[in-house]
């Protein structure tokens, strides 16, 4: 550990290297080459452990940051390892995958002046080194209960809930309809930027903890809600949210244009040799290919294009780039390997040609005007500013909201206006929703939003789980 109280400004804030931008472009691999022991040691060794770490507070699952940063200037990677599994159960994900410029680093006392500490790719390397090391959770102090409990749903909710409660004896059963678990982590987020072997290995190291998986199963298809319930104490739902949004554009249901998620879940199965039937490829080879929409699930769009060989990728987002949704990260990685930014245009319609093919975007032109309800400036149209964006392709990235679940019809859980679950962190027992014995959390509940806040939720309602079952 450096003595030097200066290491902060005598030592950069340095990101992991990027692989070359000719080889990103074709392959489906992680795209940030590993930090050298060295890097982080220097890099955790600027933490000013200020006193008041913003980064924690800011960090959705509250990790002990400046904690484990000083574990691992000591070269203590099991001990660094062990404390960040107490708050998060999917580090080495979070790492990868979170916004942390609007999270933990953005809060960093030295972001502005200095450059935040890299905390994301330190917390990646404590878990992924821990595993090369052969690190498993400790689980030697945990006495068995008699409960059980389902957990619907395998993805970073799911997984957050079925961690607390394998830790405290209750014995969790993942159901979940994909091969694999992981929900959008596995089915969603491409492996450029989370590589599938992680939640292979989180499956292994989950499954040695005692969580069950049940994966190829589908509540209500094949198996039914009455069955769970009479065989289990307490249900946890973690289903996420499926039905893509759609804008109502004009000949939107043409040949050519595609919602994001099947084009997304279409490429990881090919690049896994995955099983095709439930969502074959979309091929973009040679295709001029214009993404709408300006988030995380945009970005994966554009990159995913680019990689499959597209002549031309072109993101068209209403508002300005300063509001875009989306991780700065990501838009500055896409532009890197070629994509193009289109801002302040709305779409209008889709242009076909004499075929019934897309052959182009109508849009037309935005300028921001006042704050909507969320705080951020409305995009207006500018009258007479109509005009066409070539396309032979077109991928929808409006977001999610949630799919119909005929199958938890009769069991009087409550679903709000958005379509989404009643399960209040406040309540009598957290998470839970009106059907005592069910708890439900993760973008269910909260809308589409991050995997970090997925496994808090998930996190939590173990909790209220537990209290309810009184373990
Ligand atoms: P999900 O991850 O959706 O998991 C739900 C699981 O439930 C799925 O595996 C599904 O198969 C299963 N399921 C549903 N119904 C049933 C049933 N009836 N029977 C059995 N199984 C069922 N967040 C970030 O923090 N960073 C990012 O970079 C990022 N990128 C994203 C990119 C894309 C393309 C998308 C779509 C989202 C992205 N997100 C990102 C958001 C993040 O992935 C989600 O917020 C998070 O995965 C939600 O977790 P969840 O557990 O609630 O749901
Ligand atoms: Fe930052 Fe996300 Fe890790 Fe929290 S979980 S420290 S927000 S990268």
């Amino acid at each position: 550990m450096s003595e030097n109280v200066y290491q902060f400004i005598d030592v950069q804030r340095v990101d992991p290297r990027k692989k070359p931008i000719s080889s990103r472009k074709k392959s489906f691999v992680e795209i940030y080459e590993p930090f050298s022991e060295n890097q982080v040691n220097s890099q955790a060794d600027r933490c000013l452990d200020c006193g008041n770490p913003y980064c924690e507070w800011k960090c959705p699952v509250h990790n002990y940051i400046p904690q484990w940063l000083k574990l691992i200037r000591t070269g203590r990677i099991l001990e660094a390892a062990e404390l960040s599994h107490r708050t998060n159960s999917l580090p080495e994900v979070c790492g990868r995958v979170c916004p942390q410029d609007r999270l933990c680093e953005g809060s960093c006392t030295l972001d502005e002046e200095f450059g935040a500490v890299t905390i994301g790719n330190i917390e990646k390397y404590i878990t992924d080194t821990a595993f090369k090391m052969g690190w498993k959770p400790d689980m030697s102090y945990v006495t068995w209960t008699d409960k059980k409990v389902a957990i619907i749903g395998a993805g970073p909710a799911g997984l957050g809930c079925a961690d607390i409660l394998v830790r405290n004896g209750v014995k969790p059963v993942v159901f979940d309809r994909h091969p694999e678990i992981g929900g959008l982590l596995t089915f969603g987020i491409p492996s450029f930027k989370l590589e599938k072997e992680v939640m292979q290995k989180r499956r292994e190291i989950f499954t040695e903890m005692g969580v069950e998986f049940k994966l190829n199963v589908e509540v209500g298809v094949d198996i039914t809600m009455d069955d769970i319930l009479a065989d289990y104490d307490a249900v946890f739902l973690g289903v996420g949210t499926y039905q893509s949004m759609r804008a109502g554009l004009e000949n939107e249901d043409a040949p050519g244009v595609h919602d994001a998620l099947p084009f997304l879940i279409g490429n990881t199965n090919r690049v896994m040799g995955y099983d095709e039937t439930n969502q074959a490829y979309i091929d973009m080879a040679n295709q001029k290919v214009v993404v709408l929409g300006g988030g995380d699930t945009a970005m994966d769009c554009v990159r995913t294009s680019i990689r499959q060989g597209a002549a031309k990728v072109t993101c068209a987002y209403r508002r300005d780039e300063e509001n875009m949704p989306g991780s700065k990260r990501e838009v500055k990685n896409a532009k890197e390997e070629g994509v193009i930014f289109t801002y302040n245009v709305q779409p209008k319609g889709i242009v076909l040609d004499a075929n019934g093919h897309v052959a182009g975007v109508k849009m037309v032109k935005t300028k921001l005007g006042e704050p909507d309800a969320n705080g951020r400036s409305r995009a207006e149209e500018v009258a007479g500013s109509e005009h066409v964006i070539e396309a032979t392709q077109v991928i929808m990235a409006f977001g999610f909201k949630p799919h119909k679940m005929d199958w938890l019809e009769k069991y009087d859980v409550e679903i709000n206006h958005w379509g989404g679950i009643n399960a209040p962190e406040q309540g009598e027992f957290t998470h839970q929703t009106t059907n005592p014995k069910i708890f439900a959390g993760g973008d269910i509940v909260r809308g589409s939003d991050l995997v970090v806040t997925a496994i808090f939720e998930g996190r939590n309602a173990a909790e209220g789980i537990m209290d309810y079952l009184k373990v």
